[in-house]
């Protein structure tokens, strides 16, 4: 079998990846997230159904929710380190 491909986005605090394979498309991560920043994708997950992505740059606070409550791990949530101060 091959490796699951992520779809990933980079996004101010983190990196968001996504392995469409994975994602049956419940909608917890959705729900769930704080900020609302995941939407429906135009990738298809593994039922057929969207796979979620991120809706822009800047709402994600990095908090891992989604990542904590995907059954399926379909999310990886890659924290950026925080930028000093100058
Ligand atoms: S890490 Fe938190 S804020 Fe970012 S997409 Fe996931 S649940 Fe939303
Ligand atoms: S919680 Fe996981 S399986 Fe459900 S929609 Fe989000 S990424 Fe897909």
């Amino acid at each position: 079998m091959s490796e699951p491909k992520a779809t990933s986005y980079e996004m101010e605090r983190a990196n968001f990846h996504i392995f469409p394979e994975y994602c049956k498309g419940c909608g917890l991560c959705k729900e769930k997230c704080p900020t609302d920043v995941i939407v429906w994708s135009e990738k298809l997950g593994v039922y057929g159904t969207p796979a979620v992505k991120p809706k822009d740059e800047d709402s994600c606070i990095a908090c891992m929710i989604c990542e904590m409550v995907c059954p399926d791990c379909a999310i990886s949530i890659e924290k950026k380190a925080k930028k000093k101060a100058v």
